[in-house]
């Protein structure tokens, strides 16, 4: 069988600082991560029909998994999902840049200007209540849309392709932010490795 596997990250744990600290990226990235993927893979085990589906495809068709693991696959599935997209999205300073060409363009088409889109965004990520996520994501129109999700579901439970995201949960920023949630959103943008998500874009819209 396919196990899942933690990716590698492009840059060391220190890499983000100030703005996410060494810490919080040893245990978000080695312990909670690496969960999600030991429960993911402990869920299919046996599960033959299942195993080498990609994870897209099984989060689409959540209800047609076996009932004893849709919730196990949810969780677990999406925590994989979400967080493997999360470390690509984001970069040390020096190499996140603004967004440019066709997602520029596209921004500025939904939400008029890159500074709406980051107070829209800022917002979901305020006020998802308890733990989630907040997304930029291309919906089935093919246009962009900022919302969010409460615990690891992803956008693609609702056929809506995320290019961007933001954890939100306490495990994400706890020990440098404490219960200062809005700081740690406000860092996230400094952080946005604007080429990647450019590329995700491009993709989504083919
Ligand atoms: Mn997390």
């Amino acid at each position: 069988m396919t196990k899942f596997e933690l990716p590698a990250l492009k840059y060391s744990f220190d890499a983000l600082e100030p703005y996410i600290d060494k810490q919080t990226m040893e245990i978000h990235y080695g312990k909670h991560h690496q969960t999600y993927i030991d429960k993911l893979n402990a869920a299919l085990e046996g599960k033959d029909e299942w195993q080498n589906r990609s994870l897209e495809e099984l989060l689409s068709n959540l209800e047609s998994l076996p009932e004893e693991i849709q919730t196990a696959v949810r969780n677990n599935g999406g925590g994989h999902l979400n967080h493997t997209l999360f470390w690509e999205i984001i970069a040390p300073e020096k190499e996140a840049a603004a967004p440019s060409g066709k997602l520029a363009d596209a921004i500025n088409e939904a939400f008029g200007n890159i500074s709406t889109f980051e107070q829209q965004f800022t917002d979901a990520a305020t006020t998802r209540f308890g733990s989630g996520w907040a997304w930029l994501v291309v919906n089935q129109k093919g246009q962009l849309e900022v919302t969010s999700t409460p615990n690891q579901d992803n956008p693609i439970m609702d056929g809506k392709t995320a290019i961007l995201c933001l954890d939100v949960w306490e495990h994400a920023y706890y020990l440098k932010y404490q219960n200062r949630r809005p700081e740690y959103i406000e860092s996230f943008f400094n952080i946005i490795n604007w080429d990647v998500v450019a590329a995700k874009y491009e993709q989504a819209i083919k």
